[in-house]
């Protein structure tokens, strides 16, 4: 018998109505004779708010105590999505990620599933039940609750998929797909019906938050397709799965943004074999990640390294380069918060010339300054002013007629 698994998140399951409807979709999904096991997200907003709760009692609230609140959203999901498939006359079983062991390291509010112990689920799925898991969790070896980061639930979804070796994973959401951009920012965009996991990791990794960015590499890694659609209607949503020959007959695949962006930037620093290492061990020593770097000579002994990090991270990551900034004797240490990426994604660039020329052209017609590029074969990135973010979006979409 078929194991499928599909997730929810967290506007699928915002209310009462919502829950019926997905149970309503769950024990259709059973009835048609597969094994079905649900990973929810906590309802729409409740993470959010149990930060913000947090945050009202301490600025820096602990790793751990943080997950401690934040693993609770998810466990009021499973909780009513069960009884609600009950009430439907299905059996259902609701688990938390410590229940189930899905173990992860101990990297609190980041942490990364290790292992899946699937015992206890496929026992109630020989028992006939629909098995409902609390996604964005996990436990640690030593039972230290932990979560996966914000989104994680997608990627609960997926591990656990793989771990059951489940024929099909499905992740249903509030739009019917990827799309070639937000569609909350570009409504004109349109639905991608098949996109390379290739495609999907940029997207993800460049601010497309529909997937979680660890649950495409997984999914990725183990050849397990997605099924990306829509909680409200019937309809196809978008397929990631592995490329084939016509994928590269498109250009552009999508464009992606983020505007969680910082820029640093150590002015005139003294141009010595070690001083670049330097600066980069340091900022790494200190767990902060580092996105784009450029460096331009200003003079020949001289320097001006600029690099961005999240916003998240932009004081601690300002402290530091001054600090460092005085070690290595930088002239200035500039900080910008106000930073925003776009990223052209696709995987017809491989073997395509002047697809940037195009991008810069247009982002010029537009009055867009590019401050800093980064490219791979597939990726195109501009950090450019946050305020400009939306205009340029709009403008690249428009120039690739996606
Ligand atoms: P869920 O709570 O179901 O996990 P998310 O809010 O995490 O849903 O992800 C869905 C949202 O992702 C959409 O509402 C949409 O605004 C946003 N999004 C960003 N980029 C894209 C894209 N390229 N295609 C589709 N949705 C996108
Ligand atoms: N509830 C978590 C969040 O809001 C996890 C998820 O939705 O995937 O980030
Ligand atoms: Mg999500």
């Amino acid at each position: 018998m078929n194991i499928i698994v599909q997730k929810y998140g967290g506007t699928s399951m915002a209310n009462a109505k919502c829950v019926k409807n997905v149970a309503n979709k769950v024990v259709r999904t059973k009835k048609k004779g597969n094994k079905v096991v649900v990973v929810v997200s906590a309802p729409a907003g409740m993470t959010d708010e149990l930060v913000k709760r947090a945050k009202e009692v301490t600025e820096k609230p602990s790793g751990r105590e943080l997950d401690m609140i934040l693993a609770t959203g998810e466990q009021i999901s499973i909780s009513l999505l069960a009884m609600a498939i009950k009430d439907l006359g299905e059996e259902a079983i609701s688990f938390t990620s410590s229940q189930v062991g899905i173990f992860t390291d101990d990297n609190h509010n980041k942490a990364k599933i290790e292992a899946i112990e699937t015992k206890k689920i496929t026992e109630a799925l020989d028992q006939n039940k629909v098995v409902i898991i609390a996604g964005f969790q996990g436990v640690t070896r030593n039972f230290e609750i932990t979560t996966l980061g914000r989104g994680g639930s997608d990627t609960s979804a997926v591990a656990i998929g793989v771990a059951l070796n489940a024929s099909e994973i499905e992740i249903y959401t509030d739009v019917d797909g990827v799309y070639t951009a937000d569609p909350r920012i570009v409504p004109n965009a349109h639905k991608i019906s098949k996109i390379s996991f290739e495609e999907m990791l940029e997207m993800a990794g460049s601010g497309a938050k529909v997937l979680h960015l660890r649950s495409v590499e997984l999914a990725a890694k183990n050849h397990l397709p997605i099924h990306l659609r829509s909680s409200f209607t019937d309809t196809i949503g978008t397929y990631v799965t592995e490329e084939d020959e016509n994928m590269e007959d498109v250009l552009v695949r999508g464009v992606a943004h983020t505007t969680n962006n910082a820029k640093i930037t150590l002015a005139n620093v003294p141009h010595t074999s070690q001083n670049i290492a330097y600066i980069f061990e340091e900022i790494a020593n200190n767990n902060i990640n580092v996105d784009v770097i450029t460096q331009n000579y200003v003079d020949k002994d001289n320097l001006t390294i600029s690099y961005t990090v999240s916003e998240d991270e932009f004081d601690s990551a300002l402290e530091l380069a001054n600090r460092i900034g005085k070690e290595v004797k930088a002239q200035a240490v500039f900080g910008n918060e106000k930073v925003a990426k776009v990223c052209i994604i696709g995987v017809g660039m491989k073997s395509a010339a002047g697809v940037a020329s195009r991008v810069f052209r247009c982002l010029a017609n537009e009055g867009v300054e590019i401050d800093m590029v980064s490219t791979s074969d597939i990726n195109i990135s501009c950090i450019i002013r946050e305020s400009d973010y939306q205009k340029a979006v709009i403008a690249i979409h428009n120039e690739f007629q996606l």
